[in-house]
């Protein structure tokens, strides 16, 4: 097992040492004791950046759980098994997905409340993300009530707090519609939990800022139906 040193709030760590414990050069992946990398998952893509050790480099190409473990996809040198390496995440990238992440989480929040849809899908990347509601059919003043109202939460600079929570408790503590906790397998709890002050507490896996302020201002820019009772909107971040 992967130690994952971003967990549960530890997300603004740039650098880390790690021992390299299994190389597949063919397949291009090696497994470290620990990382600060996060891998693909709920939405968010995986993080990249560089390990190097002695004077040698590798880049960090894509990172994924694949079989129980977290593969880290390299070019470059590889290392060998033993190898006390340095790794160090690509920051501005991943500052950008932790932003977005907790854009998408409030999003998700006021649009459960506003107009009890559901948040089916989403993808975050670096320059905009989208959620795919379900069931939706948002008009012109929807998409500026849910940008209002998600602005006034990011002008509030409310703090995040993430911690390891039973599971029984979030189940007692989140809504159903919000959270979809059927879809996390039972044997996980204790679970990972993001709550937004007292607005939103949500079971997540993802990067997030520590405080609602760093997210800038947010703007819808496109809304989409994505079927008979889906509905896409896209957003950005502007500083
Ligand atoms: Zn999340």
């Amino acid at each position: 097992m992967t130690e994952i040193l971003y967990y549960p709030d530890n997300e603004y760590q740039k650098k880390f040492d790690a021992e390299v414990q299994k190389v597949d050069e063919e397949a291009s992946y090696i497994f470290l004791n620990k990382t600060l990398f996060y891998k693909e998952g709920g939405g968010q893509p995986a993080d990249k950046g560089k390990i190097s050790w002695k004077d040698k480099e590798a880049e960090v190409t894509d990172v994924q759980k694949e079989h129980g473990e977290i593969r880290h996809y390299i070019s470059g040198d590889f290392p060998e098994e033993g190898q006390e390496v340095e790794g160090e995440i690509d920051w501005e990238r991943r500052y950008k997905h932790m932003k977005m992440h907790t854009a998408q989480h409030i999003v998700s929040k006021i649009v459960l409340d506003e107009f009890e849809a559901s948040t089916a899908g989403n993808q975050i990347h670096e320059d905009y993300s989208r959620i795919d509601f379900e069931p939706a059919d948002f008009d012109d003043k929807d998409i500026e009530l849910i940008e209002k109202k998600a602005n006034q939460i990011i002008e509030s600079d409310i703090s995040l707090k993430k911690s390891e929570r039973p599971r029984s408790e979030l189940e007692e503590e989140t809504e159903e519609e919000r959270t979809n906790l059927d879809l996390i397998p039972d044997h996980i709890d204790p679970l990972r939990a993001v709550e937004i002050g007292d607005i939103d507490i949500c079971p997540c896996g993802g990067t997030h800022v520590e405080s609602t302020g760093e997210l800038g201002e947010i703007k819808i820019t496109d809304r989409r139906s994505k079927g008979a009772d889906v509905e896409r909107i896209e957003f950005v971040l502007e500083e």
